[in-house]
């Protein structure tokens, strides 16, 4: 039992990095030849770091392709928290993608990848903070499982574990998680429920990723003491590929497109250091394996195999790897007997890959759609050619059917470049779940996943549940070759696209609106969108919601022809009285089934097709708000939906593009918002501050959102000395205390009370100014625990006729989450010094 689930755990973990609906590999000889390389190396890293894009690819490219050693990145989150520089999706999507990005980055240096269920919840300023947020427990065993599943004789951490609160609390907890993990994972007594399907595993050294950043200057780091630190020329140039390993290191990181890490690669020598913090000093400190036997010998029968694939590596013949088949299948034979699981299902599968490729053997099943439901029939098209002399044999086919239908092939040969096609049809059975993250299937915490399905902890993504498996003789061997059902097609522009064979829901629906706003009592129209699943789908939409609120028509008839077409309807909200807000579901009653989740496509050139499937839900908020002035002209900078936001309470948004700033566009402007991050995105907005300040002088308002500290396009921010800083508060709760409760702002037209701070999500604010002119008056104190207090957060000047108003309030966040005490406190900051104008719309609140 034991070493069966060892076993099948593995190939999962192996097939499922290679290609999901990916454009099938189609190595050359040379990365062929490479390959059986690889194969004749056995030895194994591991990188430990926090986030996607924290794994040094330089270092991940080198270790896999110039050492040939098994290599993989940790990652203990999937990046959740982070922004998201590509599209629209934030937060668990985000994570989608990112995950996404660091398979296709894999997939680029040859690494493989591995997770924990730790969530990114943002910026955390201590590792203390991180580990009461995310079960540290929990988290610690993912890390010793994946060092027990990976078997690494070296780990490698991306942080230094002995310096917390100096970066990223997810990146010191990292490095300490690793380096607790390191002594853990061989002790049976720890996690000993692991053991069923993994064995304790001891890694030789670990190391530190260390730089000269981390000792503050170049100069510090040649004069410091080097005993303990490794130096690796990782410049190295592969002929084979016609490239530096700092040039695939490049293409890797650019796959992290969701973050802009676009990345050049360079050419010539590139250091990089490890300082050993566990386990023997290497004698030979060239070699990070010294003492570990890297070849067959290592392993019991390995000696026999190395004798036949040594050979093979030295006789490889570029222009006929074919050549090289026999013998391969001879030591294929030799592999299957060997006592040691863990070394046996790698080789098995890197070796059948070899002798596939080296037939040029493309073997493959498409089926007509990318998706099904539950209990429907899909017809398959099955392709199989060798492409070699080689002596291949079809013996038959498995599909994972819920008939069982019994498939009688014939025996066959695959002779020499005769492409066969087969039809096939699998029947899906009727308890098939739809397909999904697998992390994202039940509600976590803030700071974890909950899986409940243990087996799949540390799994990149869900494994594919519908695969065939070939049955061929090779040389009179049975060797099973196993591939994901596809789905393909031709784009006119793009060419072949592959798309993953996915299960989805016979019907899924969304509200257009993720939050809607309500200024005041009156009903508002919403879209409810359905999906269809299947063929004609015949059923009706309710809409489950808060009792104060009201909806009508209470349902409504749905009924669609085609799956995958859509059907639109409209429902109408009554919000009630007074301020209120709660959550809105669609309900898709199909016969005896309710649909409540929402089918979410994300679609992006650099990953392949995900779907998600999420709870329908959307935020519905009925405001206390009143506010001055109608018309707002906007300056966008990194990107945020502020301006959306302002529309939905009842503002006149005007995107204003930095050429077309000028005294008289600017008159017709009640208010100037600055966008997120824009002077340090908006090289141009630097010409243009002198008409804004003007333009505040005349008696107009200007707010301007947070800005990074570093890199600030300008130094004339504010028309009165302002300096920037890195003070931030993370914790969405800390008490927030008024500095100044007289001041307009928080008076009017809506009295802001603390209340008004309640369920703000993520975080305070960021990049706080901490040291301003006398002309700024600060209105909140905040601190994060153990900080001093930190006033700068809401800063307002008088400046001539208007006010000035610098913010670092993250009400980029809180407006997308529905936030009332947001809305209201931004309504003042654009309402201040109009005390005396009452439009129609402030009456009627
Ligand atoms: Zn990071």
């Amino acid at each position: 039992m034991h070493k069966k689930l060892l076993f099948s755990f593995l190939a999962i973990a192996i097939s499922s990095y290679s290609t999901f609906a990916q454009q099938p590999k189609k190595p050359n000889s040379s990365e062929i030849y490479e390959s059986i390389q690889k194969l004749n190396f056995l030895a194994s890293v591991l990188y430990v770091a926090a986030h996607p894009d924290d794994e040094n690819t330089r270092l991940i490219s080198y270790m896999s392709n110039h050492l040939k050693a098994r290599t993989a990145y940790l990652s203990l989150t999937r990046g959740d928290g982070g922004q998201n520089l590509i599209g629209p999706e934030i937060r668990e999507l985000l994570g989608v993608i990112r995950t996404q990005e660091l398979l296709t980055a894999r997939r680029i240096d040859g690494g493989e990848q591995r997770f924990t269920r730790a969530n990114d919840f943002g910026y955390s300023k201590h590792p203390d903070e991180t580990h009461e947020i995310w079960n540290k427990n929990e988290v610690l065993s993912d890390v010793v499982l994946a060092i027990r599943q990976f078997q690494p004789d070296v780990i490698i951490n991306r942080f230094d574990h002995r310096s917390p609160g100096s970066t990223h609390g997810h990146h010191t907890s990292s490095a300490m998680l690793s380096v607790e993990a390191f002594d853990l994972a061989n002790n049976a007594s720890v996690y000993p429920e692991q053991l069923k399907t993994v064995s304790p595993w001891q890694p030789k050294r670990q190391f530190f990723n260390t730089s000269w950043w981390f000792y503050g200057s170049q100069d510090a780091f040649e004069k410091a003491d080097k005993t303990n630190l490794l130096s690796i020329d990782t410049g190295v140039y592969f002929p084979l590929n016609g490239l530096s390993n700092p040039e695939i290191a490049a293409l890797s990181r650019s796959q992290h497109k969701s973050q802009g890490f676009g990345s050049s690669g360079s050419r010539g020598e590139q250091m990089e250091y490890i300082e050993l913090i566990n386990g023997s000093l290497p004698t030979d400190k060239t070699n990070i394996f010294d003492g570990i036997d890297t070849s067959w010998n290592r392993i019991k029968g390995g000696k026999a195999i190395g004798d036949i694939l040594y050979q093979v590596e030295k006789d490889y013949d570029f222009s006929n790897p074919s050549a090289s088949i026999p013998k391969l299948v001879e030591a294929y034979t030799l592999i299957q007997d060997l006592e040691n699981e863990h070394w046996k299902t790698i080789k098995s599968e890197e070796i059948k890959n070899i002798i596939a490729n080296c037939a040029g053997l493309f073997l493959e099943v498409v089926a007509n759609s990318n998706h099904a439901t539950a209990n429907s029939k899909v017809p398959l098209s099955i392709e199989m050619i060798n492409r070699s002399d080689a002596n291949i044999m079809f013996t038959g086919l498995q599909l994972k059917d819920s008939e069982r239908k019994k498939r009688l092939y014939k025996r066959f040969p695959l002779k020499d470049n005769i492409e066969e096609n087969l039809k096939d049809t699998i029947l899906i059975s009727s308890r098939q779940l739809p397909t999904t993250p697998y992390w994202l299937t039940k509600k976590g915490t803030l700071g974890m996943y909950k899986v409940e399905d243990k087996a799949l902890i540390g799994h990149p993504e869900t494994p594919r549940e519908y695969t065939a498996t070939f049955k061929l003789e090779i040389n009179q061997t049975p060797i099973e070759f196993t591939r994901p059902i596809v789905y393909k097609t031709n784009d006119p522009v793009k060419g072949e696209v592959y798309k993953p064979f996915e299960i989805i829901p016979e019907a899924s629906a969304k509200v257009s609106e993720k939050v809607i706003i309500f200024e005041n009592d009156q009903q508002k129209d919403i879209q409810v969108v359905v999906k269809s699943g299947k063929d004609n789908l015949e059923g009706y939409v309710q809409i489950a919601h808060p009792q104060d609120w009201n909806i009508y028509p209470e349902k409504q008839k749905v009924s669609i022809a085609n799956s995958g077409q859509e059907q639109t309807l409209v429902f109408t909200v009554v919000p009630p009285k007074n301020q209120s807000e709660g959550l809105i579901t669609p309900m898709v009653h199909v016969g005896d089934q309710v649909f409540t989740r929402e089918l979410i496509e994300i679609d992006y050139d650099h990953i392949p097709f995900q779907t998600v499937l999420l709870p329908s839900e959307s935020k519905i908020v009925r405001l206390d708000i009143k506010k001055r002035g109608e018309n707002i002209a906007y300056i966008e900078g990194a990107g945020d939906v502020v301006p959306e936001s302002l529309q939905q309470i009842g503002y006149n948004v005007v995107i204003l593009k930095p050429e077309d700033i000028n005294t008289e566009t600017l008159s017709r402007f009640d208010a100037v918002v600055v966008g997120i991050r824009a002077y340090n995105t908006v090289e141009d907005l630097k010409y243009k501050q002198q008409e804004l300040f003007d333009y505040v002088a005349n008696g107009g308002n200007m707010i301007v959102q947070y800005n990074t500290s570093r890199g600030l396009k300008t130094n004339n921010l504010a028309p009165y000395k302002l300096q920037l800083s890195r003070d931030r508060v993370t914790d969405e709760f800390a008490e927030v205390t008024f500095l100044n409760p007289e001041h307009p702002l928080l008076n009017y037209p809506n009295k802001i009370t603390t209340k008004d701070f309640e369920g703000w999500t993520q975080e305070r604010g960021l990049y706080f100014p901490n040291e301003w002119a006398n002309e700024f008056t600060p209105l909140l104190s905040m601190h994060d625990k153990g900080e001093t207090a930190k006033e700068g957060s809401l800063l307002v000047a008088k400046h001539g006729k208007g006010y000035y108003i610098y913010t670092g309030l993250s009400f980029f966040r809180e407006f997308p989450a529905g936030v009332s005490g947001a809305y209201r406190l931004f309504a003042n900051m654009l309402s201040i010094g109009k005390e005396d104008i009452s439009t129609e719309e402030s009456l009627k609140n």
